[in-house]
């Protein structure tokens, strides 16, 4: 059994854990010199029902990304406006961390490797070129190459390439393997006929901070400064990817988190005006490098799906994270990786593929995104457990809870404690 991943970003990575786990042989490819990519740029988890889809993946046995990051986090329990008991991961460090349990897991990475062809014959997938000319060949492949860029999507619908994490002009665009093969993507809008959306936050270099920030950030995990009337934009919410932080506090105030960097919970803000602010008249922007102006654009290249994650109209092709369904957030890319992962270990055993019930939060939101785009074909929804509409639905179907036990009965109860420890 052979499985071949393209995209190396939290969704991949995920997807890698779980097919190696499942038994098979796997293959990790991604085009920059790091995994987890925008997952270097972010760093809050367990904000809001991001809490429950971690303690069900763990009853699930998919939890080794969540418990390393809760080993290796800077704050837990940090409460900011809307969101109650996150946890925040060092983006400067995590990726070192995440790359050493993949190659300790025996799995068999290729970063500086950028995919650009595949071999497609009779809707069913063969192998991939790199940019070397070298083929990657699979019995089963799984796209997970995110939906952020090349720089010519930034340009078209935003304000240009902002020189973000993903580094497309040193290591190539994103491609889209599913197009490739012949099919067709969808694309998310900010507003009707407005395709894509910005990414939600900038960082900005902590030691460019006042020794009272620096010390307010490093104690509590979150600093928050009130803006200046003239400088308070409430239609800037409307732009952004995450819906759930399309709440007014994030519109009258700078938030900062800390996640090693000082996490700014803006789009883009001119460094300028940045440093009219008390405790930020020295602020640096190191990611990414263009803050002042921009932002990557995401969800310009969606694949159409099954609950299982597999590709509609490719055999032998499953997808996951943003690449997957109009989702924000390194949880959500997690989750449906390691679901995608289990089931193409599954496809190459010739075994049937595993659903996740929408008793269970996970299964929920892989379900409720999905009939969003085929019942409704609602571009403009985003799914989160952290906030938004798809965290209301949580709290209405009594799915959101933080205590431990009652979501591992749930697991329990759907007959799936453990289901991605076991072989296929
Ligand atoms: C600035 C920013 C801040 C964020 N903050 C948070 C946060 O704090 N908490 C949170 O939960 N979420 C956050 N998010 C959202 C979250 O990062 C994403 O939704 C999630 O990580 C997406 O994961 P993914 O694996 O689907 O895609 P990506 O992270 O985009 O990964 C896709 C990977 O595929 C690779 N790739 C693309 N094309 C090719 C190719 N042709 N060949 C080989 N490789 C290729 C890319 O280089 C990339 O590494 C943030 C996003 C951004 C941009």
């Amino acid at each position: 059994m052979r499985v071949i991943i393209i995209g190396g970003g939290w969704a991949g990575t995920a997807a890698a854990i779980a097919a190696r786990k499942a038994g098979a042989e796997v293959c990790l490819i991604e085009k920059t010199d790091m995994l987890l990519g925008c997952g270097n740029a972010g760093g809050i988890m367990r904000n809001n029902g991001r809490f429950t889809a971690a303690e069900e993946m763990i009853a699930l046995g998919g939890g080794e990304l969540f418990q390393l990051i809760d080993r290796i986090a800077l704050h837990r329990n940090v409460e900011f406006p809307g969101h109650h008991h996150a946890t925040l991961y060092p983006v400067n460090t995590i990726e070192a961390h995440v790359r050493r349990l993949v190659l300790e897991m025996g799995i068999d990475v290729h970063c500086s490797t950028h995919i650009c062809d595949v071999v497609c014959d009779n809707n069913q997938l063969k192998g991939v070129y790199a940019d070397s000319g070298d083929l990657f060949e699979g019995d089963v492949f799984i796209e997970t190459t995110g939906s952020a860029g090349p720089m010519g999507n930034c340009l078209k619908y935003g304000n240009g390439c902002c020189m973000c994490v993903l580094r497309c002009p040193a290591f190539g665009p994103r491609i889209s393997i599913t197009e490739r093969c012949g099919g067709q993507d969808y694309q998310g809008e900010r507003q009707p006929d407005m395709f894509g959306v910005f990414s939600g936050s900038c960082k900005v270099s902590k030691e460019s901070l006042s020794a009272a920030l620096q010390e307010e950030l490093n104690s509590k995990g979150v600093a928050l400064i009130p803006l200046p009337k003239e400088e308070i934009n409430y239609d800037k919410l409307k732009i952004k990817a995450c819906k759930q932080y399309a709440i007014k506090d994030f519109s009258e105030n700078m938030i900062l988190l800390d996640t090693g960097d000082a996490k700014l919970m803006t789009s883009y803000y001119p460094v300028e005006k940045l440093r009219r602010l008390p405790g930020m008249e020295n602020a640096r922007y190191v990611d990414p490098c263009a803050g002042s102006k921009g932002n990557s654009i995401r969800y310009l290249s969606v694949a159409y799906r099954s609950n299982a994650m597999t590709v509609d109209g490719i055999s032998n092709l499953l997808c996951a994270g943003e690449k997957s369904g109009l989702f924000i957030g390194h949880t959500e890319a997690i989750t449906t990786g390691t679901l995608a992962g289990h089931n193409a270990a599954r496809l190459a055993a010739a075994k049937p593929l595993l659903t996740l019930p929408q008793t269970l939060a996970v299964g929920d939101l892989i379900a409720a995104a999905n009939s969003a785009i085929k019942e409704r074909h609602d571009t403009m929804e985003r799914f989160t457990f952290s906030g938004g509409n798809y965290f209301n639905r949580m709290k209405e179907k009594q799915l959101y809870t933080t205590d431990i036990e009652a979501i591992r009965l749930r697991v329990e109860q759907a007959g799936l404690l453990g289901v991605y420890n076991e072989h296929v």
